[in-house]
């Protein structure tokens, strides 16, 4: 029998960088389920279909073959019919189009055997938005993990900028709010907290305590 935490949280809540560090901590594989979506949505731009509901889609997912697979490091490598594409999917356009495709309901249904494998498989921390009220709904442990938008904004920002990207704080603001409203607003698997879920609100958390504090949830529950 194997664990599952079902981290959950609006975009830029800092909740990839926690994971994975908790998951080291604990010992559990850490699961991004939105580079799922990410990676559909590439294959979408790569065949220049756009990313709303369509005979279109429906022929692409009918083609496409994605899998999740992990380094030597532990991080994980997403597979667009059998190539990495990891290096692709991180770009504010990439987010956008995976905020957008992720609504399709075809689309999720086909991302969610691969997550629940995962999950009958591994010790698993598995992020995203609808992981505790859809995909494990049976999750031993639930946390729903915020923070203003504002903080978000300025988080994401400051890690695209090390990166070096050319980016601008109030696209990203603007962006960051776009996605919550698609996000909590869309008909199927909206983001929402999941009943029973502990909330952890991180704008006044530096990262640090906000690892401690997941951990320190994960740690009082199982
Ligand atoms: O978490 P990340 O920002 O990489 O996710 C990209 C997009 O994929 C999100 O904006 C969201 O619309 C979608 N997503 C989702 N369900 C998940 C994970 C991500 O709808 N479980």
């Amino acid at each position: 029998m194997y664990t599952a935490v079902a981290l959950d949280g609006p975009a830029g809540a800092g909740k990839s960088s926690i994971a994975k560090r908790a998951a080291k901590a604990l010992d559990f594989i850490y699961v991004d389920t939105g580079a799922l979506y990410r990676t559909i949505g590439y294959a979408a731009t790569l065949d220049g279909i756009e990313p709303v509901d369509s005979p279109e889609v429906d022929a692409l997912l009918a083609k496409t073959k994605v899998d999740l697979t992990f380094n030597d490091k532990g991080e994980q490598i997403v597979l667009l019919n059998g190539e990495d594409v990891s290096g692709f999917i991180r770009t504010p356009e990439a987010s956008m189009t995976a905020s957008k495709i992720s609504a399709i309901p075809k689309v999720r249904a086909f991302l969610l055997d691969l997550q629940r494998n995962m999950a009958k498989t591994h010790n698993v921390i598995m992020d995203g938005r609808d992981i505790g009220t859809v995909v494990l709904p049976d999750a031993q442990v639930k946390i729903f993990l915020t923070a203003s938008p504002e903080a978000r904004a300025q988080r994401r920002y400051k890690e695209l900028l090390e990166k070096g990207m050319d980016v601008n704080y109030e696209d990203i603001l603007s962006d960051v709010k776009e996605r919550d409203y698609n996000d909590s607003h869309r008909a199927t698997a909206p983001l929402k907290p999941a009943e029973g879920c502990v909330i952890v609100d991180t704008t006044e958390l530096d990262f640090e305590q906000s690892v401690e504090k997941i951990i320190s949830v994960i740690k009082e529950t199982i």
